[in-house]
C-alpha cells in the first residue's frame, strides 16, 4: 500500500473522529438538500457513507448565502477571515475560513515550496488584494517557511501596483515569480516598456554614463524580462491552465514553469513536481473523488441521479472525469464540493520526485462557462443579457466564439435577431449590456481580453452535441495550444 492510499485510510476514520458529516449537515448549506435525500445522517460512516451524500456547487453557497444568516451556514463561533470569490456568475461567494483553517493551507504550501526553493531565493509574486485569497498568501509564505526554520523573501505586489515596484525588483532580483500565467506573460510587456525609462532616470540620478549606454541599447532591441531579471528560475502559476503560456513564459523569462492548482472554497490543491507530467494533489487534509465520464452521462440524462465516483486513492491511470473535493475545514467544510474541472487521471504511482500522490491533469470545465482563462464567464447570464428588452431589437439565437488575439484570448459574438431594425445601434446595445456585468467590464476594461465584433447573420447553426443540446460556447482549436510571442 502507497503512502497516499494509507493516508487515504486515516482519512476515512478522520471522517468520523471528527464527525465531519454530523457536524456539516447542521450548516444550513447542507441541510435541506441532505434531509430531502433522506440521509440518516448519524448512521453515516466512512467512505460509504460520504458516497450517498449529495453533491454541492457552486450555486448551493451562493443560494445558502442569499437565503441564511452567517450563524445558519458556520459551524464555528468565530471565523479567521472571510475570502472572496468573484465566481462565473458575478455575484460574490463569501467563504469563511478559520484560524486554524487558515494555518494548515499555508503549513502545506510551505512544505511544497521547499522542495525545490532554498532559503537564499526570493519570490516576486503578483497577487489580487484581499478579499481574495490570493491577497493572504504572501504573508503565509513568508510565516510558513519561517517556521519550517528558512523563511524565503517576499516581494509582492498587486497588479496595479508592480509597476511602482519596478525600481526595487531591478534592484533585488528575484528567482522566483508566483502568479497567474496570464498577467505574468503581459507583464513581459510592460517591462519591455519600463526598463528603458527606469535606467535612464537612474542614470540621470547617478549620472552614470554606464546606465546611460544601457538605457539606450534597450531602446534598440526588445527587453524580455530574462534580460533583466538574471536570476530568475522557476515560476508557479495557478488561476488558469498554464499550457497555453507556459512556452512564452518560459522564453521571456528564462525560468522553469510549474503549473498550480487552487481554489477559494477549500483544502486540496495541486502542483506539477519537476517532472511536470501531471500535478500532484498531496490530499493533507481533504478527499478528493473522481466522478467518471460514464456516470457525468447518466447524471446528465437523469437529475436526480446520484453519480458514483472513484476516490483518488483508487483512481486508475487513463480515467477521465470531474473533480470532487471534501475537506476538513472548521468554519464551512467543503463536502462533495463540485469544482466543475473536468481532470484526467496521469498516475497514481510512485513519482521520479519520492512522491506517490495522485497525479492529475485539468482538461477542462465541466459547466457551461465562457473560459477566457483567468476570467470566467457564465454562460447563463451571458443569456440573460442577450435576452433583455432592446430598442433595436430582439435576440433568436446566440453563440461566442473564443479564440486568441496574440496572448489575450478573443471573444467573437455571433446573433441571430428575431427582428432588428438598425442593426449597428442594436449592436451598441447588446454590447452595453454585456458590459454591465462586473466581471465582464472588469476583464474588458483591464484588457484581459479582446472583445472582438458582434456579427450579425440571418441564420446561426449551432453545434449539436449530446442529446440534442446546442452548444453556446465554441473554442477555436488554438485557444487550447501553445501561444506564439
Ligand atoms: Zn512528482
Amino acid at each position: 500500500m502507497s503512502e497516499f492510499q494509507k493516508l487515504y485510510q486515516k482519512h476515512e476514520k478522520r471522517l468520523e473522529d471528527t464527525q465531519l458529516f454530523q457536524k456539516a449537515y447542521k450548516s444550513a448549506l447542507y441541510h435541506e438538500r441532505w434531509k430531502k435525500r433522506n440521509l440518516n445522517v448519524k448512521e453515516l460512516k466512512g467512505y460509504k457513507g460520504l458516497k450517498t451524500i449529495p453533491f454541492t456547487s457552486a450555486n448551493d453557497l451562493r443560494i445558502a448565502w442569499e437565503n441564511h444568516s452567517v450563524e445558519d451556514l458556520i459551524l464555528t463561533e468565530t471565523v479567521g477571515f472571510w475570502y472572496t470569490t468573484s465566481g462565473s456568475m458575478g455575484n460574490k461567494k463569501w467563504i469563511p475560513w478559520t484560524y486554524n483553517d487558515y494555518q494548515l493551507a499555508g503549513v502545506a504550501i510551505a512544505h511544497t515550496f521547499m522542495k525545490t526553493l532554498s532559503p537564499t531565493d526570493r519570490i516576486l509574486t503578483i497577487v489580487l488584494p484581499p478579499p481574495f485569497i490570493s491577497g493572504s498568501s504572501p504573508f503565509k509564505l513568508l510565516e510558513n517557511t519561517g517556521k519550517l526554520g528558512t523563511p524565503i523573501e517576499v516581494l509582492a505586489f498587486s497588479p496595479e501596483y508592480v509597476q511602482d515596484g519596478f525600481g526595487l525588483l531591478m534592484k533585488r532580483s528575484p528567482t522566483v515569480i508566483v502568479g497567474t500565467p496570464s498577467i505574468t506573460l503581459r507583464m513581459a510587456d510592460e517591462v519591455a516598456i519600463n526598463t528603458p525609462k527606469i535606467l535612464k532616470a537612474r542614470a540621470d540620478m547617478e549620472k552614470s554614463m554606464k546606465l546611460r549606454v544601457a538605457a539606450f541599447a534597450t531602446k534598440l532591441k526588445k527587453i524580455y524580462p530574462k534580460n533583466i531579471f538574471k536570476d530568475m528560475k522557476y515560476g508557479y502559476f495557478g488561476g488558469e491552465s498554464l499550457d497555453p503560456y507556459r512556452k512564452a513564459i518560459e522564453d521571456k523569462w528564462g525560468l522553469e514553469a510549474f503549473d498550480v492548482y487552487a481554489f477559494t472554497e477549500g483544502f486540496s490543491g495541486g502542483y506539477e513536481c519537476k517532472e511536470h507530467n501531471g500535478m500532484h494533489f498531496p490530499s493533507h487534509h481533504a478527499i478528493v473523488e473522481i466522478i467518471p465520464d460514464k456516470e457525468l452521462e447518466k447524471e446528465e440524462s437523469d437529475p436526480d441521479y446520484l453519480a458514483g465516483t472513484v476516490l483518488a486513492s483508487e483512481a486508475e491511470k487513463g480515467l477521465t472525469g470531474e473533480l470532487v473535493v471534501t475537506d476538513f475545514k472548521e468554519a464551512m467544510p467543503m463536502v462533495r464540493y463540485r469544482v466543475r474541472d473536468a481532470v484526467k487521471v496521469i498516475g497514481n504511482d510512485e513519482c521520479a520526485c519520492g512522491e506517490d500522490s495522485v497525479r492529475l491533469k485539468i482538461i477542462g470545465r465541466t459547466d457551461s462557462v465562457i473560459n477566457l482563462g483567468i476570467i470566467r464567464l457564465s454562460a447563463i447570464i451571458f443569456d440573460q443579457l442577450l435576452r433583455k428588452e432592446f430598442k433595436n431589437g430582439k435576440v433568436n439565437l446566440w453563440e461566442v466564439f473564443v479564440s486568441r488575439d496574440k496572448y489575450k484570448p478573443k471573444i467573437t459574438l455571433t446573433i441571430e435577431p428575431e427582428f432588428t431594425n438598425n442593426e449597428e445601434e442594436f449592436k451598441k446595445e447588446l454590447f452595453e449590456s454585456l458590459h454591465e456585468f462586473d466581471l465582464f467590464q472588469r476583464g474588458y476594461d483591464n484588457g484581459l481580453f479582446v472583445f472582438d465584433e458582434i456579427k450579425i447573420v440571418s441564420e446561426l447553426k449551432h453545434e449539436v452535441y449530446g442529446q440534442g443540446k446546442s452548444r453556446l460556447v465554441r473554442y477555436h482549436p488554438n485557444f487550447f495550444e501553445e501561444v506564439k510571442m
